[in-house]
């Protein structure tokens, strides 16, 4: 082909690349170690023709180069086109967490009690059998130790079963006076329903001073209530057993749905069941080494979960574990 021809046809070729891909094949094909010109060049006997050819061989990258740049340059107009990206625009909001309702719940209690003068005792999951069961004078018969209420590691280790494993050790670590609270984790050989759970929050509430009495734990029971369910509140106490107190009861606070003129949450009677306590049994003061006879207190427990779904009127407590953010963020 005649160099002009030649030349004429690649610069038409070189304008008529419209991408990079295209503009790579344009080269190969008129630049390229078997395209036409480099065959000449390789043939070429005469200095002239070497010069003139060798000419043309750079025209034709210099083209090349400069509609390689104007591809690029209209590729990145075209992507700012496209993209049409405003600094100035603002951005999509973060979703912002909040706090689990039994989190939130526990954190109300401590602050109650801690007004009191309470400290927050922050107990051990995995306990001995010792803290849960025997320290607390617990019969060796007592049906709560058996391997299918309560999950035992090995022979002498258990994962709390009660926040009460916690009385025991902070007792066994401190010298009265002591007022605390143990919040915690609690775990028992329970088939998930709407109202049990094998795993469950509590919290513990203990007082050890000289002349304690039931007058005291009643005044405090009260209170707590008034200060989560609303001033109104009332508080009765019915006996009952327990192992570790003596004497033992269980309270009840008036319903704070009907006021105490009776709705299906309180079983028409107008009082909730709440949960046990007690005075320390004295065998348990000597089984952590205080003399029953200088110190007396009182002790009582309460299901965390029990108070966030009566509070809130939630029906099944497997919603605090599903963590469906549909439900855990109306709180
Ligand atoms: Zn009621």
């Amino acid at each position: 082909m005649e160099p002009q021809v030649l030349e004429r046809e690649a610069q038409s070729a070189i304008e008529g690349a419209s991408t990079a891909a295209e503009l790579d094949d344009v080269r190969v094909r008129y630049l390229g170690r078997k395209s036409e010109l480099k065959q000449a060049l390789r043939a070429v006997r005469d200095r002239e023709t070497g010069m003139a050819l060798n000419a043309l061989r750079e025209r034709l990258e210099k083209a090349i180069t400069t509609r390689r740049r104007e591809l690029e340059e209209a590729e990145l107009e075209q992507l700012f086109a496209q993209e049409g990206l405003d600094v100035t625009l603002p951005g999509d909001p973060i979703p912002r967490g909040r706090l689990h309702l039994l989190t939130q719940i526990r954190r109300e209690i401590e602050d109650i009690f801690v007004g009191l003068g309470y400290e927050v005792w922050d107990g051990d999951e995995v306990t001995a059998v010792w803290h849960s069961f025997d320290a607390l004078t617990t019969d060796p018969g007592h049906p709560s130790r058996s391997p299918s209420d309560t999950f035992y590691l090995d022979d002498d280790t258990v994962l709390r079963p009660h926040t009460s494993s916690d009385q025991i050790r902070a007792m066994e670590s401190r010298q009265p006076p002591l007022y605390l609270i143990a919040p915690g984790r609690c775990y028992r050989r329970d088939t998930p329903d709407a109202t049990h759970s094998p795993t469950f929050l509590q919290f513990e509430c203990l007082a050890v001073d000289r002349g304690i009495t039931l007058a005291d734990l009643q005044g405090t029971v009260l209170h707590f209530f008034r200060a989560l369910f609303g001033p109104e509140r009332e508080v009765r106490m019915r006996t009952s057993f327990f192992p570790f107190t003596e004497p033992s009861v269980e309270f009840d606070v008036t319903c704070f749905l009907c006021g105490g003129t009776g709705c299906a949450v309180c079983k028409h009677s107008g009082w909730i069941e709440m949960g046990g306590a007690g005075v320390v049994d004295p065998g348990v003061f000597e089984n952590i080494g205080y003399d029953p006879e200088e110190w007396s207190g009182f002790a009582f427990g309460l299901g965390i979960e029990r108070i966030a779904m009566l509070r809130h009127g939630l029906p099944d407590l497997r919603a605090f574990w599903e963590n469906d953010l549909r439900v855990l963020a109306q709180f």
